[in-house]
């Protein structure tokens, strides 16, 4: 009885944790996207002044964000939380998607399906572009050409006009081989300087199956780990979230719903800053 009542007591105050972890994070939400914004626009040689109000915050600044991702589905599975967040604060927001999924010749239903669930998570069609090229197929064995996916991520960062690019990091959250090329190609870009001067690149932490796999009870072990930006989805955005998933029809099979379940990505994305080539330093 003592065993249960503590175990019970404990997981309680579990609970509250969790609670005040999302309240500190909504207060905190407006000042660390001001943040980012400010970083990029230091680059550009523009002084912000502070703004409280998010809304405010996103028409003065003109948030121009890009998420590259490799498949259809990923938007979903891994950057929801982000991607929801930016689109409630009225951000410019754009998806690169660089392929269309089509390992089990699936790819015309899957961009279907990629359209739709974009429409809930508030991007609209015409800000979402799924490249089909021969040399950018979906296979977890092939790794795409950094001389290939570099150039047409550059030029869609400069088409667009784009401030904040998001994307995966080294690990490309579950090892993917198309994943980790985005990255590489974006970390390219950054390291030989030729992204615009208030372009910003944000990658997404890779973390271990087991973190991976606690859902929300996940959170505060992200809050205490650093990060360079941290979104989190509340009930009713987590709902909007799992909507979306569910449009990708192609790929739900069982395993999928426990993971919309199960995956602390559906509810928490925390990023890092891809380190940025300074155009002006010069080295001997
Ligand atoms: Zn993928």
């Amino acid at each position: 009885m003592f065993v249960l009542l503590s175990v019970t007591l404990c997981f309680i105050c579990y609970l509250l944790c969790l609670k005040l972890i999302y309240n500190r994070f909504n207060r905190l939400w407006p000042s660390s996207w001001n943040n980012i914004l400010r970083s990029s626009s230091r680059a550009k040689g523009v002084n912000l002044l502070p703004i409280r109000d998010p809304i405010a915050l996103t028409c003065e600044n003109d948030a121009r964000v890009l998420f590259v991702t490799a498949h259809p589905d990923d938007e979903c599975m891994f950057f929801a939380p982000a991607i929801i967040k930016l689109t409630e604060l009225n951000a410019t927001v754009y998806l690169l998607c660089l392929s269309s999924g089509n390992y089990y010749n699936q790819g015309a239903q899957r961009k279907e399906e990629l359209f739709s669930s974009c429409a809930v998570l508030g991007i609209p069609a015409h800000r979402v572009t799924i490249i089909d090229n021969k040399e950018l197929q979906d296979d977890p064995k092939t790794e795409w050409s950094i001389s290939l996916t570099a150039p047409l991520i550059l030029k869609h960062i400069t088409t667009y006009s784009i401030n904040l690019v998001l994307t995966f990091d080294e690990g490309g959250v579950s090892g993917h081989a198309n994943h980790i090329a985005i990255y590489k190609s974006l970390s390219h870009l950054a390291f030989v300087g030729r992204l615009p001067e208030d372009c910003q690149v944000l990658s997404l932490h890779t973390i271990s199956i087991l973190r991976k796999y606690l859902s929300i009870f996940e959170l505060p072990i992200s809050w205490l780990i650093p990060s360079s930006f941290f979104c989190i989805l509340g009930p009713n955005e987590y709902k909007k979230a799992k909507e979306a998933m569910l449009h990708h029809r192609s790929q739900l099979l069982w395993f999928r719903h426990v993971y919309i379940l199960l995956s602390r990505y559906m509810y928490v994305n925390t990023f890092r800053a891809v380190p940025m080539e300074k155009k002006k330093v010069r080295f001997y």
